[in-house]
């Protein structure tokens, strides 16, 4: 029998080949931890032995000569151990207290702030973007990159009333959680068909049955067969550009940015909760996003300065009402607030049955 190895398929490696010896050792052992300072973890086991982790912040599209340069520190201070947190913030582990400080000084001359534990504005959330996608509308790794330049104090330090997770999303419909701030693309026109490439690269009937408000529909263009656009139905979600290319939706003028606030995946101390929009049609202006960040910093003052300890931002809002939330942020209210769309109810994907 061939003892060539095979492809392995089934997810991600097993993960405690990869802990630092300390963690390995005092699995579920766990006594309490506590935080010595931002960005600092330290856990103690039953047996009193302790392992500090140190958090640091990344550009977080990371080339190899970054990671090389972060796996060197590791080697310098924590045996070689490191590991990438799912919003791509790094972290480092020692059983050594003596080492943590020299390790803070390393990272911060590097330029990766330490920082992101307790109640601060953790590292955000994107979707893959354009590296890795082929639909974005935006490039939700500069949206990132170009806010935490604006807030890494507020990642730095632990001053807001709790934990704050924003997250982005590149397009409409598909990666973007719900996040005490969210910061998603938004087309605002219906999407532009070539209709000379219809028929070779969509499969037209599924293309027909993705549109939430069956706005498209078979047609003929100059003898080829190909779909059109109810534009007046069409909510320009952006639905039937992934599997139609040619039903182009992305435009430098009217894909715009809109920011969401108040959602919640935890359960903690109150239900889950949906974000919703607060602001509409805000320039996708890359490579800084300067409208983008000046609102979200208007939010995240508000919330700062008034909600009481521990209170999420959706929390917050509930507790203060959605008028005094724009009053505090200075944002307009506008008629893009208001959902008004009367077939959304019953038309909209919102029941929890299964269809086969
Ligand atoms: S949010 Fe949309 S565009 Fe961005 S990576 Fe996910 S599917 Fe692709
Ligand atoms: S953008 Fe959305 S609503 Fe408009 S036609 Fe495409 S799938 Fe339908």
């Amino acid at each position: 029998m061939s003892q060539l190895r095979r492809p392995d398929e089934c997810g991600v490696p097993e993960a405690t080949q990869f802990m630092h010896p300390v963690l390995k050792k005092n699995y579920g052992q766990w006594a309490y931890h506590d935080r010595p300072r931002p960005g600092v973890l330290r856990h103690v086991s039953n047996s009193g032995e302790q392992v500090f982790t140190v958090k640091a912040g990344t550009q977080r599209q990371m080339d190899v000569y970054t990671i090389r340069n972060l796996c060197d520190i590791a080697d310098q201070f924590c045996d070689g151990y490191i590991r990438f947190t799912i919003r791509s913030a790094v972290e480092f582990m020692t059983p050594d207290e003596a080492k943590v400080q020299p390790l803070i000084d390393a990272l911060e001359k590097a330029g990766y702030p330490v920082g992101g534990t307790g109640n601060s504005v953790g590292f955000i959330s994107h979707t893959q973007g354009w590296l890795h996608c082929d639909i974005p509308g935006t490039d939700a790794s500069g949206v990132v990159k170009s806010l935490m330049d604006e807030l890494s104090e507020e990642f730095r330090n632990e001053e807001m009333p709790n934990r704050v997770k924003i997250t982005t999303s590149c397009c409409q419909i598909n990666c973007g959680g719900q996040g005490d701030i969210a910061i998603n693309i938004q087309h605002t026109k219906p999407p532009v068909i070539n209709h000379d490439l219809v028929a070779g690269v969509c499969e037209r009937p599924a293309v027909i049955a993705r549109c939430p408000v069956a706005a498209i529909r078979p047609a003929l263009v100059n003898g080829k067969p190909t779909l059109e656009v109810d534009e007046k139905k069409c909510v320009c979600c952006g639905a039937c550009y992934p599997p139609c290319p040619p039903m182009q939706i992305n435009d430098p003028q009217n894909s715009k940015i809109a920011i969401w606030v108040g959602g919640k995946h935890s359960s903690t101390r109150s239900k889950p909760m949906f974000h919703k929009l607060v602001a509409a049609g805000i320039p996708n202006n890359a490579p800084r996003w300067p409208e983008a960040a000046e609102i979200v910093k208007s939010i995240l003052g508000a919330y700062k300065k008034d909600a009481r300890a521990w209170e999420r931002m959706g929390e917050w809002i509930e507790r203060i009402g959605w008028p005094r939330f724009f009053e505090l942020t200075g944002l307009p209210f506008t008629k893009y607030h208001v959902d008004s769309w009367r077939g959304g109810r019953s038309n909209l994907n919102q029941s929890a049955h299964l269809h086969f």
